[in-house]
């Protein structure tokens, strides 16, 4: 099977070619068709397994076929020369993850698979200042990658950030933000959502209780489990 049976965008397709990719991985294989049928997804996968364009593809696939009707908010020109960027990040994919290496990481995947698009990918983490983050979000954001504790210092900032048009939410690398005392930062990202316009994704190495009880919570019940 090929990633072209898959029902995939076009431009979709032609960025999995620019990225060399030839057949889906095992976990693609699974989580392209279910994502793209409007399921959640629960994926047993290690970093390696391909599982980060697991997820990409179908979304940002999808999300491609739809870019004239989303019409995400883009900054006016004018007012950049004037030197004022007001405009609210309104992402409609946000990717928790749980370090700085793996949000760059994903936001370089993302950037490939975004080419020709429309779609803007961002991404934030600690330890660099807020309001340098703040800036390039009111580019125009429509796939923001962060780690816990930064994205919910953004939510808390509603003029420069707003999940009221999130479609896809994204935690990747689970068992690891449960071990890093993430817990309570993802809690309350999470509990910012309108649980039944959101599809889930959660991605995991290992199945702790800890990340079953968080699929338990915001999954809905069809889903697919890979293993
Ligand atoms: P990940 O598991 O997401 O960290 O991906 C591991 C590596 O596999 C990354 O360097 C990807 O660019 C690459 N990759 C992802 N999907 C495919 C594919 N279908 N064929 C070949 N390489 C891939």
């Amino acid at each position: 099977k090929t990633f072209a049976d898959a029902g995939i965008h076009p431009v979709m397709l032609r960025n999995i070619e620019l990225c060399g990719y030839e057949v889906p991985t095992p976990i693609q294989k699974f989580t392209i068709p279910a994502i793209l049928q409007g399921y959640d997804v629960i994926g047993v996968a290690q970093t390696g397994s391909g599982k980060t364009a697991a997820y990409l593809i179908p979304i940002l696939s999808k999300l491609m076929g739809k870019a004239k009707k989303l019409g995400a908010p883009r900054p006016n020109p004018a007012r950049f020369q004037e030197g004022v960027d007001n405009v609210i990040a309104e992402p409609l994919v946000v990717v928790v993850v749980p370090t700085r290496e793996l949000a760059v990481q994903i936001f370089n995947e993302a950037r490939k698979l975004c080419y020709r698009s429309m779609l803007r990918p961002c991404v934030v983490y600690g330890g660099v200042p807020v309001r340098e983050q703040g800036g390039l979000l009111s580019r125009g954001c429509d796939i923001l990658i962060g780690t816990p504790g930064r994205l919910k210092d953004f939510i808390g900032r509603p003029e420069v950030l707003s999940l009221r048009r999130l479609k896809y939410m994204i935690i990747d690398e689970a068992d690891e933000m449960l071990n890093d005392d993430w817990e309570s930062e993802l809690q309350a990202i999470l509990s910012e959502q309108d649980v039944g316009n959101v599809y889930y994704g959660l991605f995991s190495a290992t199945f702790p209780k800890a990340a079953r009880d968080l699929a338990k919570k915001y999954l809905c019940d069809s889903h697919v489990r890979f293993r």
